[in-house]
This record gives structure tokens, sequence and C-alpha cells, in this order.
């Protein structure tokens, strides 16, 4: 084995590989750019049984960069809904309104442009260059980092992340070497289903002759494993105000976690300890202070975990004899069983309500 891995022989290898095992999902089955971006920014962060229930379904509602761009946010959280990481959603929304605003709805062929258009990172620039334009412009995520770092026996753990300079010159160098949308999704998918984080399929993977981290026996130590920092906890009071069949959601403010989306009204405590019903009562905004017969669900507490941080919510119902009056400046929606309203509603409000059945 060469000190360093040799980048042709990787390509070569690599392209070989990826005509013989890739995977067949629809968004390979493409050349166009909209699609392929939209499959990038749902890929991000998320695991590609999780995306494929959701990429056809938006693609049929958001045919093209100048149908998502005519769209509004509420109608793309709505197709985006339990995908999670909503931001994603609102960028792509951003860029779709850039490029049909500014380009005529043609995303640029080039990564300068690409950069250009609101929400394009240096991993999507290159992901599209590469796979959408065929143009050999590397591209470097976590998958890819990993199978860069261990091909290069990279020990520091400072330089195994995907912003290091080195992986993005190495993988650069590969992509030269063959066909760059071919190399791309290869990178990727071998990092996806061969080079694992944990026991890589070194036995199967068709770049061993070349990976120094294989050869030096550090195949289990690079990447080095992360320090897992404890999250932050928040316990919440969350009430199921009820009208009839009907219940009550709530928008949240437009800054924090799940800005803007759907959700029962909670309300934050300091503690993990539930409050007495009359000090919760008293701590219930309008409209919601009108409800009667406030008392707690007969279910377990819902646990909810976000990348950074773990919300726990304590379950409440109330009865309103009413329709209460919307507050000036927030938004409510009384919604019946099975009826979601438009806009995003996250998993957490789905994993709530199923508590009552709505
Ligand atoms: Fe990853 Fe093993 Fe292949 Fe090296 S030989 S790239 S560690 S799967």
């Amino acid at each position: 084995m060469s000190a360093t891995p040799n980048p042709k022989r990787v390509a070569k290898a690599l392209e070989k590989w990826f005509a013989a095992n890739a995977r067949e999902l629809p968004w390979r089955e493409t050349r166009d750019p909209y699609r392929i971006w939209v499959s990038e920014v749902m890929l991000q962060q998320t695991r590609v049984e999780t995306v494929l229930a959701y990429y056809e379904p938006f693609i049929e509602r958001f045919e093209s960069v100048h149908a998502l761009a005519r769209a509004s946010e509420d109608e793309v959280l709505s197709a985006w809904s339990g995908l999670g990481y909503y931001r994603r959603a609102r960028f792509l929304h951003k860029g779709a309104r850039y490029v049909a605003e500014h380009l005529g709805g043609e995303l640029p062929a080039d990564v300068e442009g690409l950069r250009a258009v609101p929400g394009v990172g240096p991993y999507t620039a290159g992901a599209l260059a590469s796979i959408a334009f065929d143009l050999p412009e590397p591209l470097v995520d976590g998958n890819v980092a990993r199978v860069s770092s261990r091909l290069r026996a990279v020990e520091d753990a400072t330089e195994q992340g995907a912003q290091a300079k080195a992986h993005w010159a190495f993988v650069a160098k590969v992509m030269r070497e063959g066909e760059p949308r071919v190399l791309a999704q290869a990178l990727m998918e071998l990092g996806a289903t061969v080079c694992k984080p944990k026991q890589p399929g070194c036995d199967r993977c068709p770049v061993a002759r070349d990976c120094r981290a294989l050869a030096q026996g550090l195949t289990s130590t690079i990447p080095a494993p992360k320090k897992k920092k404890a999250s932050p906890e928040q316990h919440f009071d969350a009430v199921l105000v009820r009208w009839g069949e009907r219940v009550l959601l709530e928008r949240r403010p437009r800054e924090g976690l799940l800005a803007g989306m759907w959700c029962v009204p909670l309300i934050e405590r300091k503690t993990a300890r539930a409050p007495k019903v009359a000090t919760l009562g008293r701590r219930l905004p309008a409209p919601l202070d009108r409800a009667q017969d406030l008392a707690p669900v007969n279910a377990e507490p819902v646990k909810h975990v976000f990348t950074h941080r773990v919300w726990h919510l304590t379950l409440w119902q109330a009865r309103s004899a009413r329709r209460p009056k919307a507050p000036a400046g927030s938004q409510w929606a009384w919604i019946s069983p099975g009826e979601r309203p438009e806009g995003g509603v996250p998993s957490l409000t789905n994993k709530v309500l199923a508590k009552i059945g709505v």
C-alpha cells in the first residue's frame, strides 16, 4: 500500500462499486437540478428511509422552482411537517424565490453562482455542482468526512470534521479522476452503507486497498468518539383545550425552537415538579383562562428529544364552553380529530394529540 491514498485508484474503484451497489432512490433517477436540490436539503441530518416518505409528495406538490417560489411558507411547511429541522424548508423556499426572481428559475451551473443562492452552503453547492452539473467540485458532509479521515488515517480529532480543508482537497483530487456525478454519490453511499461510524464493513469495501486506517489498525479509533454533552432539559405544561370534539392549537413564536409551527399551548415551568391545578389555572393565558375543568390527562408525560435539547411535556386537559376569541398578536386554530391546520405541524404536536386520540 502506498503512503497516501491514490486518488485515481480510489476513483476507479468507487465508480465500479457504485455501478453495482447503488441503492435505487427516486432522486437518483433525475438530472433535474431542482429535484436534486430538494433531495440534498431533505437528506441533511436525516436518514434516507425518512426522506423517502417525503420526497415524492413534495415534488408532486411543488414540481419546479417556480411552483415552490409561488407557494406560501405555510404550504411549504405543511409538506415538510414531520421531517424536522424546519429552518431547512424555510431556506429552500427562500432560495427558490431568489432563483425564480433573479435567475429565471434556473439554478446556476457553477459553485460561485450556487453559493449566492440563499441557504446554499458549501456542501449543497458542491453536491449540486457535482451531481446535477457533473463538475469536478468537492462536497464533504459527515459521511464523506469519515471516509476521508479513514482513508488518510487522520488521527487529529479537530481535522476529522466536514469543515477540515484537507478533506475538500482530497475529494477534489478524487473528483478529477472520473465522472463527478457518480463519484460524489459513491463517496456518500460508501459512508452511509459501508464505512459506517461503528464497525465499518472493510471486508467488502472497494477502497480497502487504499485505506490507511485499515492498514494501521485505526478503523475503530478514527473518527475519534465524540464526547457527548448533556442536553439541557426543559419542562412544560401542555394544555389541551377542548371545545366539543375540537382541540386548540397555537402557533409558536417566530423565534426559537419550532418557530412558527403549530403546537398545543405550552407553559414553561422552572422545575420538573407538576404545579397544582389552581396554580396552573392562574398562569393560563387568554383565551385559555376561561377554560373549565382543568385536569391532568391520564397519560405518561411526553418526552421529545431535539438535537441539543430535551423537552418534557406534562399533559392537561380543559374544556371551553364556547369558542374563545383569538387574542391580538397570536394565531390559534381549532382542529377536529384527524384534521391539521395549514402550516408546519411538527411530530411533537402529533405525539401529544395522539395521547388523546385526536
Ligand atoms: Fe472505511 Fe474500512 Fe473502507 Fe477504510 S477500508 S474506507 S475504514 S470501510
